[in-house]
């Protein structure tokens, strides 16, 4: 069988480890709260399952376009904002071609732009996880189509700001493809960041993407958004497989988007318990980047896998890399004296 030798080394992506009864998981960034119930009956009510469901999701882009001030054709909507990001690189990469983002960051990167056929640069963070903007700019050549820029960074969680964003755009050539993968920003409560959406209309090589996966509690029923000029969005339509947002998944965006005040309380009572753990953790001994997403990142090193171990050990399921750090998201309530008892333990226990 003649398959594609890149695609044989892919490794097909990692989830997060599912966790035991008594164990909490954070390993997957995922809102601990349950869909609100006018959220549940908007799933059931989009009723029909022997039909197709609306190809452009056009309802879903109306009232996303009224909310941000935009016309419905700047918006385009994916399964998952993965499945954007997906599309927008496959649109502008191919064999020969380059995309540059920060390492580390969200790990299905790599894999995407091997199934484009293009090839990674990736940029070393900053020593506090923060993305090397400077560096990324710098490593922009004639074969790079796409940046990616990611803000909160997973899983740093560290932000960009909007002046540094800016001034990043205007050394950016303008028929290099810049996506703002925005996925937590909603939990951002840093005022210096970027906001990706307050950008309309300013680039023209500028996509901002967002999903309903984080902040609305959506993660399994899968759509993201993308926001943008009119020809790119196209272009990414034109590579996207037909029909892979699902009615009720389109219908739960919608009730979510009507329900919006509720959950972004949820968002605020995270962001705050995502600052008081940090704190906690900080007064542990450890150091921790400023925090922007729904979850810590703890730079464990070396010591990354076996530090893992002592948190599985406390029934704390988080998320390893390897070599580089664990990461951890903010959950239900119940799980937070856990959590900070296994890190007082892991911290005591590194060298
Ligand atoms: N971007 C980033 C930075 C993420 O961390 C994730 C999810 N882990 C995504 C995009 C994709 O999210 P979804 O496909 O659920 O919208």
């Amino acid at each position: 069988m003649k398959l594609r030798p890149e695609i044989l080394a892919t490794p097909p992506y990692r989830q997060g480890k599912p966790a035991g009864d008594d164990a909490f998981k954070l390993s997957s960034n995922e809102n601990p709260y349950p869909p609100l119930p006018g959220v549940i009956e908007a799933v059931v009510a989009a009723g029909a399952f022997n039909r197709y469901p609306d190809a452009s999701a056009s309802a879903l882009r109306q009232v996303l376009a009224e909310k941000h001030d935009v016309t419905p054709d700047e918006l385009h909507i994916g399964s998952g904002s993965v499945a954007l990001l997906s599309q927008f690189i496959t649109a502008a990469a191919g064999p020969g071609d380059s995309v540059v983002y920060a390492w580390r960051s969200f790990e299905a990167y790599p894999g995407l732009v091997t199934v484009a056929g293009a090839e990674s640069v990736q940029v070393p963070n900053r020593a506090d996880g923060s993305h090397n903007l400077d560096a990324m700019a710098a490593a922009i050549d004639e074969r790079t189509r796409v940046v990616i820029v990611c803000t909160p960074n997973n899983p740093t969680s560290t932000i960009v700001t909007a002046a540094d964003f800016s001034d990043f755009m205007a050394k950016v050539p303008s028929d290099v493809l810049v996506l703002l993968d925005e996925a937590y920003a909603e939990f951002v409560t840093h005022p210096d960041a970027v906001n990706g959406l307050t950008l309309t209309g300013r680039y023209s090589n500028l996509v901002v993407l967002r999903t309903f996966s984080k902040a609305y509690g959506l993660a399994g029923l899968r759509v993201g958004w993308a926001l943008g000029p009119i020809a790119i969005l196209d272009a990414a339509r034109a590579t996207a497989i037909p029909l892979s947002v699902t009615q009720p998944a389109q219908s739960a965006a919608i009730a979510s988007l009507a329900v919006e005040t509720e959950l972004l309380e949820r968002v605020s009572r995270l962001a705050a318990l995502r600052d008081s753990i940090r704190s906690s953790m900080i007064e542990q001994g450890w150091t921790i980047p400023d925090a922007q997403g729904n979850f810590v990142w703890l730079a464990t090193g070396e010591e990354t896998l076996e530090a893992n171990e002592t948190f599985l050990r406390h029934g704390i399921v988080a998320r390893a890399f390897a070599g580089s750090g664990i990461r951890i998201s903010i959950g239900e309530d119940e799980s937070v004296e856990k959590l900070l008892r296994a890190s007082a333990d892991v911290v005591a226990s590194l060298p």
